[in-house]
């Protein structure tokens, strides 16, 4: 459905860079050209498909910041207070029903417009009455607490851009220009199956050797973080034409098809050469930990994507191939997370050239802030995510940690945002 050509993708190297993958996602992965509008209502978290452009000033009149007195810069007195005659009273809604003349305030309100002449504010718990008359400190400065028509935004402007996924805060910039739809890229569409003789289905009674499913719901909470539509395709058997022609049969009709298990070099598994019957298999080895049996591919012009079984190695590989492959195709624009620099207080030690996601925590230590690592901490080992807050990064070059050494820390929220 993605339409990828079959040699979109250039690699015939064995253990491929993580920072590699991620740049082929982004440079060689066109968006999805389809668009759909969406209500103001759905739109947080999908993908605007053109700029906006704001239709509207923002704020649309100047207006007063403050409950107050508007007034004329000019009459007030550069050094001790000055008096001024009350004429007018302003609410928010309505208009001022005269210009300010010399000498003259008008009682205004917060979001009220400012009067003709008027061009500045005072705060009512800076000013005295005396009667009809105002008097009004020294020292504030021409135009405060007024707030200009455009000061938010100019008309014309470009008020979000093409590629952002839409936050709460767009919602609000789009209602606050007028508009009640948005023009977004459709949904993209995964298809969803877990593999393995081992693996069942909840709601049944475990069979001897067996276990429960966890990678599906791992990754169809993944997916719909990612703002994905996933189709949950169950479980597939250890067996290379069951795998091959379920593959083929939803590449037809999704964008990505996602597995999970079976890519790594036993007997048992089948998903690499699955692919290969039929489609083409750019990579399927990573240099990162955990996670190196990760395969990628092309299949009917759909991107394949195995992740390995083992459920922390399929959560890294998700973020580090799914995440980037599912924006590239919903044209998105993509900030790589920002890391935030810890001291570790433990010791590790890690092969070269690989990139290490160990699980931890922060906490504030004596000297700034100290990344712990789980004691408990195999690639299979799902509560050492659940009890901890975040990745520790290490990269390639780095073959041993100790205590005190400066290391990157990214938490699961920021990550899966
Ligand atoms: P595989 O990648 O198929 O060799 O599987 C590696 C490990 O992950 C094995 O211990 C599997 O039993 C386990 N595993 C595979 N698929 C799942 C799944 N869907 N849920 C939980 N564990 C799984
Ligand atoms: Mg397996």
């Amino acid at each position: 459905m993605a339409q990828l050509s079959d040699d979109c993708f250039a690699f015939g190297g064995a253990l491929l860079p993580v920072d590699q993958a991620a740049q082929m996602m982004a440079q060689q992965v066109k968006p999805i050209g389809e668009t759909e509008m969406v209500s103001l209502i759905d739109a947080d978290g999908r993908v605007l498909a053109a700029d906006l452009f704001a239709p509207i000033p923002l704020p649309p009149f100047d207006n007063s910041a403050v409950d107050g007195y508007a007034v004329r810069h000019a009459d007030v007195a550069p050094s001790g207070e000055a008096r001024l005659r009350v004429r007018g009273r302003i609410a928010a809604g309505h208009a001022a029903s005269h210009a300010l003349g010399e000498g003259e305030a008008a009682r205004i309100f917060t979001g009220a417009p400012m009067p003709q002449g008027a061009d500045t504010v005072y705060m009512q718990e800076d000013c005295k009455l005396d009667g009809e008359i105002v008097i009004v400190p020294e020292g504030l400065k021409l135009g405060a607490n007024r707030r200009l028509a455009g000061e938010d935004i100019a008309k014309g402007n470009i008020a979000i851009s093409a590629g952002r996924r839409l936050q709460p805060a767009d919602v609000a910039l789009a209602a606050a220009l007028g508009l009640s739809q948005l023009s977004v890229r459709r949904r993209v569409r995964v298809a969803l199956f877990s593999t393995g003789d081992e693996i069942a289905a909840q709601g049944e009674p475990l069979p001897p050797a067996a276990l429960y499913d966890s990678n599906r719901f791992l990754l169809m909470s993944l997916l719909a973080r990612a703002g994905a539509q996933t189709t949950d395709l169950g479980i597939l058997k250890d067996d290379k034409a069951t795998i091959a022609k379920a593959i083929e049969v939803a590449s037809k009709t999704h964008d990505i098809v996602l597995t999970s298990g079976g890519v790594s070099t036993g007997d048992e598994d089948h998903v690499k050469s699955a692919v290969e019957s039929f489609g083409r298999l750019v990579f399927w080895r990573l240099a990162i930990k955990p996670g190196r049996p990760v395969a990628m591919g092309v299949v009917n012009g759909a991107a394949f994507v195995g992740v390995p079984g083992n459920p922390v190695a399929a959560l890294v590989t998700f973020i580090n191939v799914v995440r980037p492959l599912i924006f590239s195709l919903s044209g998105m624009t993509i900030e790589p997370p920002t890391p935030i620099s810890a001291r570790a207080n433990f010791h590790h030690k890690k092969k070269k050239d690989r990139r290490e996601y160990l699980r931890g925590t922060l906490r504030q230590g004596p000297n700034g802030l100290e990344a712990e690592k789980q004691a408990v901490d195999g690639a299979g080992i799902l509560t050492s995510v659940t009890q901890s807050t975040g990745f520790i990064v290490l990269a390639e070059d780095t073959l041993t940690v100790q205590p005190g050494d400066e290391v990157q820390f990214l938490p699961y929220d920021v990550l899966l945002n």
